[in-house]
């Protein structure tokens, strides 16, 4: 079974949307991603720090569903990441009411052993001189190195942010994040311009109104599936980059044509995330309601232009 390598924060998070509000709950980009992941036939691992604060029963869950869990390091006297986000009515813009690193502060991963030489590594959100330090454990460079990253990081660490981006073969980002990265507010040139920083491919994320893969002169979109109920956004980029990951891990095909698949993936099970609060709704999904919901992606935008 191929290998994929996830590095991200694993998190507390504690939400409010016009639905509802939680208290601390499961969250964290590297949670999201080894859940969608987990929907593919990979062997994923994910690298991570958490505080003696974070529930066994967390622990146990990653273990059930075949996730590597042994360099998630737990730091007894630490407490895990912490982050609060407050959604606007229209629930694709939010504002940030607390981050609080917690142990993620001081985090010096370790990729196992026997994960050194996957051929898919997912770098999710957390500190760029991290992701980049991962980079640099792998025995040679993946195949395919995928980074998701957000504003949080432009704002406090852009010189090492620009560093990873030189790195990674796709980059993953949300249409805001892309416009303030290159001070353009076209997505078409703000692609061009990071695909002059580094990657090759370039996806923008654009919340319900779905996601752009960029490669040289072609751009395919990928709708978002329009839902009836939309519970809770969190999370849904950080899935749709586990599904992307995943998907490509499992097929080991990172040509363009396959890549389209993989946002087709990425978003079908995005579209599950934001139907319940935080994770409920990945920790509850099979295989067959995923199907389902590729052939509704494919149904949604096929049409004959013979007759
Ligand atoms: P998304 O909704 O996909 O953009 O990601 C939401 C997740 O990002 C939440 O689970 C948060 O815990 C996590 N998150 C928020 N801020 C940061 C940050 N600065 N670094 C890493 N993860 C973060």
């Amino acid at each position: 079974m191929s290998k994929l390598v996830i590095v991200g924060a694993v998190a507390f998070d504690a939400i409010e949307t016009p639905f509802g509000k939680t208290d601390k709950i499961l969250g964290g980009p590297a949670t999201f991603i080894g859940l969608a992941a987990s929907q593919f036939e990979v062997d994923s691992a994910i690298v991570s720090i958490v505080g003696g604060d974070f529930p066994n029963q967390y622990l146990d869950m990653f273990k059930n569903r075949g996730i590597d869990i042994s360099s998630l390091e737990v730091v007894q006297n630490g407490k895990t990441f912490f982050w609060s986000g407050k959604y606007h009515n229209d629930m694709n813009t939010r504002d940030t009411l607390a981050t609080e690193l917690n142990v993620l502060a001081d985090f010096n991963p370790v990729v196992p052993e026997k994960y050194k030489n996957s051929k898919v590594l997912m770098l999710g959100n957390l500190q760029p001189s991290v992701q980049s330090s991962v980079i640099e454990q792998m025995n040679k460079k993946p195949d395919l190195v995928i980074l998701d990253t957000m504003n949080f990081w432009m704002d406090t660490a852009l010189e090492d942010l620009k560093k990873v981006i030189r790195k990674v073969d796709v980059i993953t980002i949300n249409d805001e994040e892309a416009r303030q990265l290159t001070s353009e507010y076209s997505l078409v040139i703000a692609a061009k311009k990071i695909m002059g920083m580094g990657p090759k491919y370039v996806v923008i994320k654009k919340g319900e109104h779905g996601a752009l893969l960029f490669f040289e002169n072609e751009i395919f979109y990928a709708p978002a599936l329009p839902l009836k109920s939309v519970f809770d956004p969190t999370g849904a980029g950080d899935t749709f980059a586990g599904g992307f990951a995943g998907f490509l891990a499992q097929t080991e095909d990172f040509s363009f044509d396959n890549l389209k698949k993989a946002v087709i993936y990425g978003s079908a099970l995005a579209s599950f995330c934001v139907e319940k609060f935080g994770t409920e709704r990945m920790l509850n999904l099979d295989k067959k309601e995923l199907n389902d919901r590729i052939l509704q992606f494919k149904n949604l935008t096929q049409f004959d232009l013979s007759k």
